[in-house]
């Protein structure tokens, strides 16, 4: 089977998070592929208790989101190797070709459907 469909959608997926988290995160120096979310700019002379705690909101609202999207690109990162090295398609269950349906509705997808969470 052909999986060119799928590393295609899977570098689209990569680039799109990588520009969302680069917008709210910097990547990690010291660990590839772990992002840093970037405080909110904290300006030290508000006194007013409602902003700073809209500021913490945002940087809470932020750790959420930075989070979600770093997950999300291993998972796409994963599905990627495993393309490189000839696993991609294959349950890490139970070892057989995950449906291809399944796979249209979520390429990173390591197990077949009998074997999802
Ligand atoms: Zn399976």
């Amino acid at each position: 089977m052909a999986w060119d469909k799928y590393k295609t959608s899977l570098l689209e997926e990569k680039s799109k998070l990588e520009k969302e988290l680069s917008l709210i995160a910097t990547k990690n120096p010291e660990h590839p592929g772990e992002w840093d979310v970037k405080a909110p700019d904290m300006n030290p002379m508000v006194s007013d208790q409602s902003e700073l705690a809209d500021m913490f909101e945002e940087l809470e609202t932020q750790t959420g989101l930075e989070a979600q999207l770093e997950e999300r690109l291993k998972h796409v990162n994963g599905a990627l190797k495993r393309i490189e090295e000839n696993k991609f398609g294959k349950c890490s269950v139970c070892g057989k070709e995950i449906e291809e349906k399944r796979l249209d509705a979520n390429p990173f997808a390591e197990t077949c459907m009998e074997h999802m969470e």
